[in-house]
């Protein structure tokens, strides 16, 4: 048994937090959801925690895997109760995407999208490196890939195809 001090005491923001980043995206789990961005903002009201979320694509089918995730992540830090909101507006951007998420992405082999600070329709012309040997020769294949949030390019060099992480 768990006194509720001890369970006040461990149920801080900072906590919180830091249980969040253990919450893979159920897509691309080498990234969690807090280097994602999608986290908003936490919470506490006792061993009560309230944590808004904004899913990176409207419509994302992984958002209710992500609820339930994060419902059962923070239960085990000691929350009685967690409320996921589902925060829609200002909506994700893949600026939001934090260094450690951009490399993440890089290293399991899906570009990361270039930071466009919010400029309109985002460097679609722009050169989109290959993540295995950083050839800037590569062509868009499809607009579509295993996800929503994905293309599918081809490198020019190495002639490996890859996905992108659509920039938004
Ligand atoms: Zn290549």
């Amino acid at each position: 048994m768990v006194s509720d001090d001890a369970t006040a005491a461990r149920l801080t923001p900072d906590a919180v937090w830091a249980a969040l980043d253990d919450v893979p995206d159920p897509e691309i789990p080498v990234v969690s959801v807090v280097e994602l961005g999608m986290v908003r903002e936490v919470r506490v009201d006792g061993d009560r925690v309230h944590v808004d979320l904004t899913p990176t694509f409207a419509g994302c089918p992984a958002f209710h895997a992500i609820r339930a995730a994060v419902e059962g992540r923070l239960a085990a830090l000691g929350a009685r109760e967690v409320e996921v909101h589902r925060r829609l507006a200002p909506p994700w951007s893949s600026d939001d995407l934090t260094d450690a998420a951009r490399r993440k992405l890089a290293d399991f082999g899906i570009a990361p999208p270039a930071p466009h600070g919010g400029a309109p329709l985002p460097l679609l012309d722009a050169p989109v490196a290959c993540p295995r040997c950083g050839s800037l020769d590569t062509e868009l294949t499809s607009a579509f890939g295993s996800a929503l949030c994905r293309e599918i390019h081809r490198c020019r060099s190495c002639l490996e195809p890859f996905e992108r992480f659509k920039p938004l």
